[in-house]
């Protein structure tokens, strides 16, 4: 992926976040592989759907390109609430490009893709509404909470200005890919739990550990009452997923 940002043919646009729309899109565009098989270009939306901005050509993948001047911190300003969440639940939401770019320097310095399976409801942060006085008074706007994804499926495609190889990207995609075969409703369950065994921040871990976020998940699940039970099979759903493997009992592996 090239990162330097076009800039040709920019001086019909007046507006700043016009001209970096124009110009991200158009890189994104141009250089963009498809993660979820071997196509080396996406095209621009045939979909004719508001959310969905690229699809494969080949396996028909959908993907949303998200760009922004500031750095990714703790979250992604995305669309309304009710659509996201609804999105989810039905399961098609497309995977999301989050790309960050220089405004100085015009380049781009990080893209990150979050495949469509891997956003759980507890990601999806409710907005203020908008105020009396706004256009659009009353919209309730969410936030993608980046913290509450697991790190396995925010795939670095550039990091810090340098693009990662394509089979690198396909290889960390294919990883988690057995996770989009998972029921909608109960895969914000197995992301969650897989989330808290990557906070550990070892490879190696024991149920004990994970139990330790009892609470937490608890917090997020608030309709189930068996929350070590619902922990212990997460983790062998992880392992039927082949992400991770069983070493003894209550003593896990990160493959
Ligand atoms: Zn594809």
């Amino acid at each position: 992926m090239q990162v330097a940002l076009p800039s040709g043919g920019l001086d019909a646009y007046t507006s700043k976040a016009q001209r970096a729309r124009i110009a991200t899109e158009a890189r994104a565009s141009a250089n963009l592989y498809c993660p979820n098989c071997n196509s080396p270009a996406l095209d621009s939306s045939v979909a004719n759907t508001p959310a969905i901005d690229f699809q494969c050509p080949k396996c028909t993948a959908t993907y949303q390109l998200k760009a922004q001047s500031c750095a990714f911190s703790r979250r992604i300003v995305d669309a309304a609430y009710s659509t996201m969440v609804r999105a989810i639940m039905e399961n098609r939401t497309p995977s999301l490009f989050a790309m960050h770019y220089g405004a100085s320097d015009w380049v781009v310095e990080n893209v990150i893709l979050i495949p469509h399976f891997a956003f759980p409801l507890s990601a999806i942060e409710k907005r203020k509404p908008l105020a009396e006085t706004a256009r659009r008074a009353g919209w309730i706007g969410c936030n993608i909470l980046l913290h509450s994804i697991p790190p396995d499926a925010r795939i670095q495609i550039v990091s810090d200005g340098k693009p990662l190889s394509p089979a690198t990207v396909r290889a960390q995609y294919a990883r988690i890919r057995p996770l989009a075969n998972l029921d909608a409703n109960q895969r914000g369950w197995t992301l969650d739990v897989l989330n808290v065994v990557r906070s550990l921040g070892k490879q190696e871990f024991y149920l004990a550990e994970v139990y330790k976020s009892e609470e937490q998940l608890a917090r997020l699940h608030p309709a189930n009452r068996h929350v070590r039970d619902k922990i212990r099979q997460q983790l062998q759903v992880l392992r039927d997923l082949g992400i991770l493997e069983f070493l003894r009992p209550g003593e896990y592996r990160i493959r």
